[in-house]
């Protein structure tokens, strides 16, 4: 069976495979060929999604390549996520809003820029709850900070505080934030020692990279206590799933949501971006945890 964009006359019998991809240097160890391979196996398109080592001075050909050679379009990881913007045609809001592109999509002749991390934590957590009107904590300030708090702002929640542990960085997402275009309620504090959560916090979000494989003994300076049973407790690092925060907000009656889950479901959106199709998150959510050693 063939995928959609093959052209108007189909033949009965072809060889020719979309093509999407994710550059990135180092790109080796990404897995996520295997999580949106799995799924386009599993709705019968016959899709690749290919793992590219790109260089930054390459990335300008890579793209040039990827227009001519009719890519459905391609995942953008480190270091290309802001690079990538000056050689495509247009950017989504919240890609406009964060300047960052994790997701280009081929939209007629056009490559048009999204941002599909933000949006993924977004629907990992509306399972639990609609984020309008809440009160969130954040720790962090990189890339995966600042695409989580702008899909949030944009979802209308009231107030986002920003603990991080440079200044700078702090302190730039909630000008982001609070500025103009925006208009939140942001606040930034900094962060030293044992970092207590108010009362009336509704969700509490690890965007850092504590806890990333191999560093799976770090510990995200929180005050365990201070986490109480009505909070959402969410974690990005998707390896291991059951980082030490998930554990310890579990302990605590919190509600808890895992970095597979924003890793699925922005392999999800890219999918549906791509291809016109839902795929069946399950499926992606199986073939990560087999890359990851994990029983599901
Ligand atoms: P960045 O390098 O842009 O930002 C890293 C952030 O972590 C910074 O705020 C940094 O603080 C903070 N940090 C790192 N180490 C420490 C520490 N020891 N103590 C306190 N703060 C620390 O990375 P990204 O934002 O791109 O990625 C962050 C994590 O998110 C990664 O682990 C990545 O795997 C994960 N991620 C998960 C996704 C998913 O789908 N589940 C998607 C995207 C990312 P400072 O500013 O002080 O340096």
């Amino acid at each position: 069976m063939s995928g959609k964009g093959g052209g108007s006359s189909e033949p009965a019998l072809s060889f020719k495979q979309e093509l999407t991809a994710v550059f990135g240097q180092p790109v080796a160890e990404n897995p996520t060929q295997a999580m949106i391979e799995a799924a386009y196996r599993h709705h019968g398109l016959s899709w690749r999604y290919l793992t590219i080592e790109v260089a930054p001075a390459d990335l300008g050909e890579a793209v040039r390549g990827a227009r001519a050679m009719g890519f459905a379009g391609f995942n953008c990881t480190i270091p290309h996520k802001v690079s990538v913007i000056e050689h495509l045609d247009g950017l989504g809001e919240s890609a406009r809003l964060m300047g960052a592109v994790n997701c280009v999509v081929r939209r007629g002749d056009e490559l048009v820029g999204e941002n599909t991390d933000g949006k993924g934590f977004l629907a990992a957590l509306r399972v639990h709850a609609d984020p309008k009107g809440k009160r969130v904590v954040i720790f962090g300030a990189g890339g995966a900070a600042r695409a989580i708090t702008v899909e949030l702002a944009l979802a209308g929640v009231k107030a986002i505080t920003v603990v991080n542990r440079s200044p700078e960085r702090g302190r730039a997402l909630v000008e982001l934030l609070a500025g103009r275009e925006i208009g939140l309620t942001a606040t930034f504090v900094p962060w030293k020692g044992e970092y207590r959560v108010p009362e009336g916090t509704d969700v509490v979000v690890n965007a850092t990279s504590i806890g990333l494989f191999p560093d799976v003994e770090a510990r995200v300076p929180v005050d365990p206590a201070s986490l109480a049973p009505g909070m959402i407790v969410a974690d990005v690092i998707p390896n291991p799933p059951r980082t030490h925060l998930v554990q310890s907000a579990q302990r605590r009656g919190c509600t808890v949501v895992d970095g597979l889950g924003m890793l699925v479901n922005q392999g999800v959106i890219g999918v549906e971006y791509w291809t016109g199709i839902t795929p069946d998150a399950g499926v992606m959510r199986r073939a990560l945890l087999d890359v990851f050693g994990q029983s599901p």
